[in-house]
């Protein structure tokens, strides 16, 4: 029977599994994919406090290593479905593990275009996150795709640091709060394509160098250096099946403190309702999701 089953090796798992370990819990950490989660594919990460500069791989790497050294368990397996009682059972493709406690830690994943080349470029000339890589394009050309609060959000941003900030929207309209709309119209360095989709990355010697546009009247080719995509991120929550209480977006509902309306289970990371998704509150809910099973195992 293990202490505390997390289900997701990203960093907020990664993170909670650091704390459950120095407690001397018995822990296992599932993961489907890619031990580090979705930082893998950043080539830089440039504001995570105490790395001035680190890619994406070698923080997973500095994780992982960590997790090992801890003597850790990581076992790459999908979980299918949680079963709630005394005793939880974790199920995954390959196994059914017995726990006291688990931690949700699957968090999103990013809407793509599903066009060719995308799944390369992503970290490298595309992104999901202005805060992220938006200096990665001080002074040059991009283009921001969607229509909604985030896609203007990200405009916003980037017309501060950028030359020129193209907007894609696919509709006749932009939707989100008025003030940001009109905020986004009166920037002279912003020109919104209406009606208009992405049909195609342009590359040059694997760089991005533009994407094709294609809108009712005509295709034509934007020069942009990079491509933020701003239409929506999914939580991996269907192993869940209804179990715990999540919003209208299938975010799972908890506040800082990490607890879910089931007892025993905690969230952390990109998969909890919350305002910010970045690295730094990825770790910090890791945290505060290891501290609380950890007092939760003292009362079971
Ligand atoms: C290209 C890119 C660049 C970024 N750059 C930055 C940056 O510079 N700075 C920054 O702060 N943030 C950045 N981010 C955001 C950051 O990566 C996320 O906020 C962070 O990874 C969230 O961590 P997490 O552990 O909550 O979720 P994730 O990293 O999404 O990890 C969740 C893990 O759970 C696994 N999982 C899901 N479902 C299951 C299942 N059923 N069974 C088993 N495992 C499962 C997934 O495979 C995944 O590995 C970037 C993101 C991307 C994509």
């Amino acid at each position: 029977m293990y202490d505390i089953v997390i289900v997701g090796a990203g960093p907020a798992g990664l993170t909670a599994a650091i704390y459950a370990l120095r407690e001397e819990k018995k822990v296992v950490i599932l993961e489907k994919e890619t031990i580090g989660g979705k930082i893998t594919s950043s080539s830089k990460v440039e504001n995570y406090p105490g790395f001035k500069s680190i890619s994406g791989m070698d923080f997973a790497n500095n994780l992982y290593e960590q997790i090992i050294d801890l003597g850790g368990e990581i076992n790459i397996e999908e979980v299918l479905s949680i079963e709630n009682g005394k005793v939880k059972k974790v199920i995954t493709d390959e196994n059914t593990y017995e726990t006291k406690s688990i931690i949700i830690a699957s968090g999103s994943k990013y809407k793509t275009l599903n066009l060719d080349n995308e799944e390369e470029l992503i970290g490298n000339g595309i992104s999901f996150c202005t805060v992220c890589d938006g200096s990665f394009y001080k002074n040059k050309d991009v283009c921001v795709v969607g229509g909604a609060n985030s896609a203007l959000n990200s405009v916003l941003y980037l017309s501060k640091l950028c030359n020129k900030v193209y907007l894609v929207v696919r509709g006749p309209k932009l939707k989100g709060d008025k003030k940001v709309i009109d905020n986004v119209l009166s920037l002279s360095n912003v020109e919104v394509l209406y009606n208009t989709t992405v049909n195609k990355y342009i590359l040059d010697n694997d760089e991005l160098v533009g994407v094709e546009v294609k809108s009712n009247e005509c295709e034509k080719r934007l020069d942009v250096e990079g491509v933020f995509l701003a239409i929506g991120q999914s939580p991996e929550i269907d192993y869940l099946n209804d179990l715990i209480k999540v919003d209208e977006n299938n975010y799972v509902l908890a506040s800082e403190d990490c607890i879910t309306n089931i007892d025993g289970i905690f969230v952390a990371g990109d998969v909890r309702k919350k305002e910010v998704r970045q690295l730094t509150t990825a770790v910090s809910d890791g945290t505060n999701a290891a501290i609380n099973a950890i007092n939760y195992l003292k009362e079971v």
